[in-house]
């Protein structure tokens, strides 16, 4: 399926034309998570380095609870299973709610629970110049814009945002948000987990922020720079950014230009919630894991990730729990599966 059915563009010498032309499928039959993946047309079926690069980006606003243990469990099992890389990255965008005490806990947790990384942990914090680089190439394309608009006004509009200030050609001055013009137009990928998905921009999403009011990038932008930058080739996460896909796939589209563009592949896994239907995170109070208490955790999480573990894991090691879990990776144990009720450790 074509990621953009409607051939109608709003600007018809725009970069628009180029995204539609240019577009291949999504790759992400070629995912090792995907229903393909035991059989002998698998990539990965050797030991050779596969070109798999995958990662796990926390914001650390707080330490790793069993959420986003879970999270960083699926997209290492991925990688190691490909025989990949793994990276992980600090989405450390938001100094007043993010503190490199959380990313140092993030990491120690991810260490003692044997969740080793490849190379250099690259933060956010630090790629500024980057990420106005790309903002400068969207402007270039003239496809964003100044926008003063409150949250309030956007909400009495439904929550879409109308395009209000795309002619306006407001000065772009602190205290107003730099937003990126979206076709209207219908995307599609393909979910290694999750299966077909479709999105209209223009309807569904509305022209986005990339750079908010109060200066700082948004994580829109910033997370299609950096997994470019770091050649990201499969992205495993919740299941609460898969509506962020085809924003991400639209920018990578256009921070390419003309140049050709291999999209990631994506896999997006079910979310944890409470008995309130909540998912599980920092703002709900999920309690911190304690990672001296690895292999129980461990063992937890790929009860979450519906695996199946071996009842005489229970009493394994980290090291041993993280080995069967490699071998016996199969993400579509977890096909159509949104939310993981959550249960008690034992
Ligand atoms: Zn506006």
């Amino acid at each position: 399926m074509p990621l953009f059915k409607s051939l109608e563009s709003p600007y018809p010498d725009s970069q628009y034309n180029r995204f539609i032309r240019g577009y291949q499928m999504s790759k992400a039959t070629d995912h090792p998570a995907s229903h393909n993946s035991h059989n002998s047309q698998s990539p990965f079926k050797d030991n050779s380095n596969s070109s798999y690069i995958g990662r796990f980006a926390p914001s650390p606003s707080g330490p790793l609870h069993m959420g986003s243990l879970i999270a960083a469990m699926a997209s290492w099992f991925d990688a190691r299973r490909a025989k990949g890389k793994w990276l992980v990255r600090m989405e450390d965008l938001d100094p007043p709610r993010e503190s490199q005490e959380a990313a140092d806990q993030i990491l120690d947790a991810l260490d003692k629970v044997g969740l080793h990384w490849d190379d250099k942990v690259l933060y956010q914090s630090q790629r500024s110049e980057a990420y106005h680089n790309a903002m400068d190439t969207l402007i270039r394309q003239d496809l964003v814009f100044a926008c003063d608009c409150s949250r309030q006004q956007i909400q009495e509009s439904g929550g879409i945002y109308p395009g209000t200030c795309r002619e306006r050609c407001l000065p772009a001055e602190p205290g107003t948000a730099m937003r990126l013009c979206v076709p209207d137009q219908t995307v599609s990928f393909t979910d290694a987990i999750q299966g077909e998905q479709i999105q209209n921009l223009g309807q569904q999403v509305g022209d986005f922020v990339i750079r908010r009011k109060d200066g700082l990038f948004a994580y829109q932008l910033a997370v299609v720079v950096d997994d470019t930058f770091q050649n990201v080739s499969h992205i495993v996460r919740g299941i609460d950014l898969m509506d962020s896909t085809p924003r991400q796939l639209y920018l990578q589209q256009l921070l390419a230009c003309s140049r050709p563009i291999s999209h990631p592949s994506y896999a997006h896994i079910p979310v944890i919630v409470n008995d309130l239907g909540q998912k599980l995170s920092k703002q709900h109070m999920a309690s911190p894991i304690d990672p001296a208490n690895g292999a129980p955790l461990l063992f937890a999480g790929l009860q979450y990730l519906q695996q199946e573990p071996d009842a005489n894991l229970k009493t394994a090691t980290c090291e041993e729990i993280l080995a069967w879990g490699i071998t016996h990776w199969a993400p579509e144990k977890l096909s159509n599966t949104r939310t993981l009720p959550e249960f008690q450790l034992r």
